[in-house]
């Protein structure tokens, strides 16, 4: 090997160190340990399996053609549910716990246990430039979306709900639910109100599906949507691509919340079938914002549920038939640590056992909102 080689190897060397502390010195997100996702997200989807507990988890995984992805996912750890109120939570404080990081008493949304309103993620969110959004397969009135939206001491007043989406905390919002907006003791037709706020009203899938606008009222069914088995599979993974391309189109970024509703209404109707279907249908949705994280590379995609519902346990099976037995012990709610797993940038802070209140504060560091 001659002198004048090695000099040029140590020279092409030298550079290339120079070149690359250069580019990390300017690009101080980018050094982060995990597969190149940066250190923080730009975005963040979280998804809430409504009543969906290890065993439906475990249900799903058994009777699905394919692995599911939250196999995928690098990190998983386990919630804590109780409210302030219950040992056994309900959705409106468990939705609470979540969007404003306070525990409340069992049906109230947005408030304290003393009846004094919190600060939703949203409306963090929002005051920091973000861009924000709900979607739900249940009306967007119910107790999950609504607890990162409204401020009301109770969970049934869905016509009041529906007034405090006039405050603009979600650019997007898709669900069921149009029957609070336009069919009120009031008479106020509130679709008016929210066209006049600039948002693209829609009640139809294929409305849906056209619109460009960046903010949409999606109101897809008058109170609830269908069954997952009733013609609605794979709907949510559509509402999810839709709500997404709309927050996108803000560089700031986005903080959106979707819920797989019905998994818990399954649980309560203690039908296994409907239950894995609405695991699997939600799955859907995740699989896309999963695949969009590792395209985007700056989105964090976390999955958990509110609690559990119906106290499934798993009796027997058959891996190769693909198919489960289950029992439930209950028509309502358990008190069982829930899962959650984790992809993308800061998917490293929601790990081991946490407490719902955990996330707000996670969300509002990840984001650096003020
Ligand atoms: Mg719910
Ligand atoms: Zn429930």
């Amino acid at each position: 090997m001659g002198l004048k080689f090695i000099i040029m190897k140590n020279r092409v060397i030298f550079f290339a160190v120079i070149i690359l502390s250069i580019y990390l010195f300017s690009h101080p997100d980018l050094n982060a340990a995990d597969g190149n996702f940066p250190r923080r997200p730009l975005n963040i989807i979280l998804f809430i399996g409504d009543g969906m507990g290890v065993a439906q988890v475990s249900a799903a995984i058994a009777v699905s053609d394919n692995t599911l992805v939250v196999e995928r996912f690098k990190y998983a750890g386990l919630c804590k549910t109780s409210s302030s109120s219950n040992y056994v939570t309900d959705s409106a404080a468990a939705a609470t716990a979540v969007a404003c990081g306070v525990k409340t008493k069992n049906g109230m949304l947005g408030m304290s246990p003393d009846s004094v309103s919190v600060i939703s993620i949203m409306e963090l969110a929002k005051r920091n430039g973000l861009s924000t959004g709900v979607v739900s397969t249940s009306a967007v009135t119910h107790a999950t979306p609504a607890g990162f939206v409204a401020h009301n001491a109770g969970r049934g007043n869905y016509e009041e709900i529906a007034l405090d989406f006039l405050k603009g905390t979600v650019d997007v919002f898709i669900g069921g639910g149009s029957n609070h907006f336009l069919k009120r003791k009031d008479g106020k037709d509130l679709t008016s109100d929210l066209r006049k706020m600039g948002y693209d009203v829609v009640f139809t899938l294929d409305e849906l599906m056209k619109s460009s606008s960046e903010k949409i009222a999606g109101l897809l069914d008058t109170v609830h949507m269908a069954r997952s088995l009733d013609n609605r599979f794979g709907m949510l993974e559509s509402m999810t691509a839709k709500a997404v391309e709309a927050l996108s189109k803000n560089k700031k970024g986005f903080i959106l919340m979707v819920e797989g509703s019905q998994i818990d209404f399954a649980g309560h109707a203690q039908d296994l079938d409907w239950n894995i279907s609405e695991v699997l249908d939600m799955e859907r949705a995740v699989d896309w914002a999963f695949n969009y994280a590792e395209k985007s590379r700056n989105t964090l995609v976390v999955v958990t549920a509110d609690h559990e519902t119906g106290g499934l346990a798993l009796t027997g099976g058959n891996l190769i038939k693909k198919s489960v037995n289950g029992v439930f012990a209950t028509n309502g709610h358990t008190a069982v640590l829930v899962p959650i797993f984790s992809h993308g940038p800061g998917a490293e802070k929601f790990t081991g056992i946490m407490d719902n209140t955990d996330f707000f504060p996670k969300f509002k560091e990840l984001l650096k909102l003020k």
